[in-house]
């Protein structure tokens, strides 16, 4: 099972995928959490990708495609895998596409997370992240039991700064630019399902588990 999640910042594809990825057995790749994991560790590629990822930039397309062509060689992505965060421009899904057709295989579906403006920026200027496990909190929807420490692990709760105020619009105006023509690219392609993500993040759920037992 290849899939690929498609829709703005905030729709909710990282929540989303890393409970589908546990349930269905399969990778959750997402390029942001690669990206801010070599930031974290202050390696090379790292250093280049902040100052883009922090102003609420795309990273080039081939530091993009580069991450990705490793992370699907490795044995995790064997049993299938969901793609958060990538492609995310027209040029990335055709390289996308090329690298499948070189390894002989093809996508599924890209399933499109659908949710307005206004509950994107909602969602994304109260996200809190937990430094040390990832996990993601939220300060009216989904509280941590303290304030600003992790429930799951006791680390340090965080805001990224590109959930800052004008990192969100610029993240929203790159989105309109240069990602949302991919939701026609795959429809060309027959390959698109668009599921509503602005509902309660349980019945998001539901209809993507559903989608996902047809697609086993
Ligand atoms: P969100 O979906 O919340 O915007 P992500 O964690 O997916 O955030 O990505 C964070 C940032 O990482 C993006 O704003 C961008 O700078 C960079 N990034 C992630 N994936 C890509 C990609 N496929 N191409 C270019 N830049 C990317
Ligand atoms: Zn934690």
């Amino acid at each position: 099972m290849k899939i690929v999640f498609l829709g703005p910042p905030g729709a909710g594809k990282g929540t989303q995928a890393v409970d589908l990825a546990l349930e269905f057995g399969i990778a959750h790749i997402s390029t942001g959490d690669m990206l801010r994991a070599e930031i974290k560790a202050g390696t090379e590629l790292g250093k280049l990708a902040q100052s883009y990822i922090d102003a609420g930039n795309l990273v080039p397309d081939e530091v993009a495609v580069d991450i990705i062509r490793h992370r699907l060689k490795k044995d995790d992505a064997k049993n299938g895998y969901i793609l958060d965060g990538f492609p995310r421009t027209v040029p990335q899904a055709e390289m996308l596409e090329e690298m499948l057709k070189d390894m002989g295989t093809a996508l599924d579906r890209a399933i499109y997370l659908e949710a307005s403006e206004e509950v994107i920026i909602e969602r994304l200027s109260g996200r809190r992240i937990c430094r040390e496990c990832g996990k993601i909190y939220h300060t009216t929807n989904m509280p941590s039991r303290s304030p600003g420490i992790c429930d799951l692990c006791g680390g340090e709760t965080y805001q990224r700064p590109d959930d800052q105020p004008d990192a969100i619009r610029q993240r929203l105006q790159v989105y309109q630019e240069k990602t949302a023509d991919l939701i026609q690219w795959y429809a060309d392609r027959d390959l698109l399902t668009t599921v509503a993500a602005d509902i309660a993040r349980e019945d998001t759920y539901k209809e993507l588990s559903e989608l996902f037992e047809q697609l086993k």
